[in-house]
């Protein structure tokens, strides 16, 4: 139910101002990234007539245009191969190895062998407006550090990717906030490749009475595919949207979310998921 209120959010938001919807999957880590999983992913959004105006992109098959990003950030560079565990507990990372290049050790793979690529980050302070939780101020310095973009097992990591997708591809980005903390060294990211960032809107993430968010880990019931109707009107009545005309088909719904979507209607945390209510 989680990802289905974030994907209609999205959906309607992107749909009302007129534009076409994309979904893309990230699917970097493999070790993530499980098969069945996207398998059940563009089951349940093609169960509730969640289409995309364009075929599904998958970030694993871009690979070389994030080393062409890379290349481009590489002056601003360094490797850095402190351990995990003598970076443990620290908020920012402290800088032991910015004395180093981001010259390869390796310059046929063009892969240092067991170190990660860090970002220098500067003082400037950057805004952004989200059409969720206003306006943002962010120092990279001092609210995120040195973060890296490239990991020690030779991968782009999530936000190099996911910046200069969101920045090259769409115009607005409408998430769950849970991916709030992100946008921050995204911008940034965003910044350095010289390219235009997003309109971000973060939808508040459904969670239990007690706070805890909606997971495999927390035992959340999987959505009925059977049920999309009884489902999108459960959605957009947490999002705080206007309730469907009751027999509705799937289609009908989704146009009436549309027409009647309203983002400042969104609270600002949703009505807690009740088990009880979804049986
Ligand atoms: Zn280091």
């Amino acid at each position: 139910m989680g990802s289905l209120i974030t994907a209609l959010a999205s959906y309607c938001d992107i749909k009302q101002r007129g534009g076409s919807w994309h979904i893309r999957i990230d699917d970097i880590d493999p070790q993530r990234a499980a098969v069945g999983a996207l398998q059940h992913i563009r089951q349940a959004l093609a169960a509730h007539g969640l289409l995309g105006d364009a075929p599904i992109r998958y970030q694993s098959q871009r690979l070389a245009v994030y080393q062409a990003a890379r290349q481009q950030l590489a002056d601003l560079c360094y490797y850095c191969n402190c351990s995990r565990k003598s970076l443990q507990g620290l908020r920012l990372y402290p800088g032991n190895c910015r004395h180093k290049s981001a010259q390869a050790p390796d310059q046929a793979t063009d892969q240092a062998p067991d170190h990660a690529l860090r970002i220098l980050a500067d003082r400037q302070v950057r805004s952004f407006e989200d059409g969720c939780k206003g306006s943002h101020d962010f120092v990279a310095s001092t609210d995120f550090g040195d973060i890296v973009i490239w990991r020690r097992d030779a991968l782009v990591t999530y936000h190099l990717a996911t910046a200069h997708d969101d920045a090259l591809d769409y115009s607005h980005v409408v998430r769950g906030d849970d991916l709030f903390t992100m946008t921050a060294p995204q911008i940034f990211l965003m910044d350095k490749l010289n390219l235009k960032p997003p309109q971000y809107a973060h939808i508040p993430v459904l969670t239990y009475a007690d706070g805890t968010k909606l997971s495999k880990q927390t035992h959340a019931p999987a959505l009925n595919n059977a049920a999309p109707v009884a489902n999108l009107g459960r959605a957009l009545w947490h999002l705080g949207q206007l309730a469907p005309p009751q027999d509705a088909s799937v289609v009908q719904c989704l146009e009436w979310a549309v027409a009647h979507w309203q983002l400042d209607a969104v609270p600002a945390q949703l009505a807690p998921f009740q088990e009880q209510v979804y049986r």
